[in-house]
């Protein structure tokens, strides 16, 4: 667990923490053999854990899981057999395929999941006298399974929906565990905590906010006149240093790194940009997560066949940033894995 002496509101939870026997005599049926479920499969695989991939007679991903050396069978037949079953299908189609494995769910089962939208917006209801508990590594499913390899671990999140048997989280500790997150550090939250944080994370910040900046940012130096290429770099390309930087260091190592203008000019200027009514729009945003108005919308939206989800991402594709981008990437050995392969790395 954390230090006494730390700032966090939450205990971190690392490999001494967990009891292993509370999943190693259990069979896992993980449904979905994607970016995390290839990943949670072979860790729990390779960790001793008995495991079934759970997956249509007609899938694709079949004869890969095959070729890793796993069992796999329908998503209902792998339910039915395990004691815990991960479901870690696209969020849209969880809904369709737990009705497909409900019957095999028994009173002392383990439903699992590595988001918690369904659950919270009660899109998918458990039975009583089943466990729901989440295990969510912070990271895309091939840098879980690259870091297990290398023994090192992922940072995940714990949480406990329903806790039937009363070993809810003790299982899934040692699910994560047996994924390797322990070895990096887990973190415990709630399905509510963790869904509404990555919903309005990914809308405000992270996906919409910064490509928004960006492209906001290009269209204003293109308008003025300057080029695009010009505008690309500035607004786009340097945006990967920037956050390198903060990654590595938190916001005082970026400030360190960059020159006393770009320090001082942005100190300044950021907050006139991102100003008041961007928190308010936040608000906002947080708001309709908060109220169910999002997750109604983007259900209805699926339900209805993507049409507006179909346009925006076309209008995205059609921006004047992403044929400038293309060309310029073309040109370039931007990569800088590849240019230290090349001997070419030099700051
Ligand atoms: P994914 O889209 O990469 O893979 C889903 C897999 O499910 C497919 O490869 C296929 O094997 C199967 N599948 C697809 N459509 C199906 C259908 N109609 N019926 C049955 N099976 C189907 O999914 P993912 O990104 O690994 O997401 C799985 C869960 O993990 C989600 O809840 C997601 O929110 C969560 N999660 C993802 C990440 C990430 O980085 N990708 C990180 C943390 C949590
Ligand atoms: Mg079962
Ligand atoms: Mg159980
Ligand atoms: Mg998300
Ligand atoms: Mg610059």
């Amino acid at each position: 667990m954390t230090d006494s002496d730390s700032t966090l509101d939450t205990d971190v939870y690392y490999d001494e923490d967990a009891d292993r026997s509370a999943i190693d005599d259990k069979t896992v049926a993980v449904l979905g053999y994607g970016s995390q479920g290839h990943a949670h499969a072979q860790n729990l695989h390779d960790s001793g854990v008995d495991v079934i991939v759970g997956l249509r007679e007609d899938s694709s991903s079949r004869a890969a899981a095959e070729g890793d050396g796993l069992r796999v069978e329908t998503p209902a037949d792998a339910a039915a057999e395990a004691d815990i079953v991960s479901v870690l299908v696209p969020d849209t189609v969880q809904p369709t395929v737990y009705e497909e494995i409900e019957p095999g769910i028994e009173e002392g089962d383990t439903l699992q999941f590595a988001h918690g939208f369904n659950i919270h917006y009660n899109q998918i209801v458990p039975k009583d006298g089943v466990d729901v508990t989440m295990v969510a590594p912070k990271s895309p499913g091939h840098l879980v399974r690259r870091n297990y390899e290398a023994g090192e671990g992922t940072p995940g999140l714990l949480a406990v929906y329903q806790d039937a048997t009363g070993e809810a989280r003790e299982e899934g500790l040692a699910y994560a565990h047996a994924i390797g997150c322990t070895r990096a550090g887990v973190v415990e939250t709630t399905f509510r905590e963790e869904t509404e944080t990555d919903l309005f994370g990914e809308q405000a910040v992270l996906c919409g906010g910064v490509t928004s900046l960006v492209k906001q940012g290009y269209e204003t130096l293109v308008d003025a006149g300057y080029s695009r290429e010009m505008a690309y770099f500035e607004c786009l390309n340097e945006l990967k240093l920037i956050v390198d930087l903060m990654y590595e260091g938190g916001l005082g190592e970026m400030w360190d790194s960059v020159s006393d203008t770009a320090e001082y000019g942005g100190l300044v200027k950021g907050d006139e940009v991102v100003d008041e009514h961007a928190r308010e729009n936040m608000e906002g945003v947080l708001e309709a997560v908060q109220d169910g108005t999002f997750a109604r919308e983007w259900i209805a939206e699926n339900q209805a066949g993507r049409p507006s989800y179909t346009q925006l991402r076309e209008a995205e594709k059609n921006h004047d940033i992403e044929d400038v981008g293309e060309d310029l990437r073309s040109l370039f050995a931007w990569d800088a894995d590849e240019a230290a392969e090349d001997g070419e790395g030099e700051e």
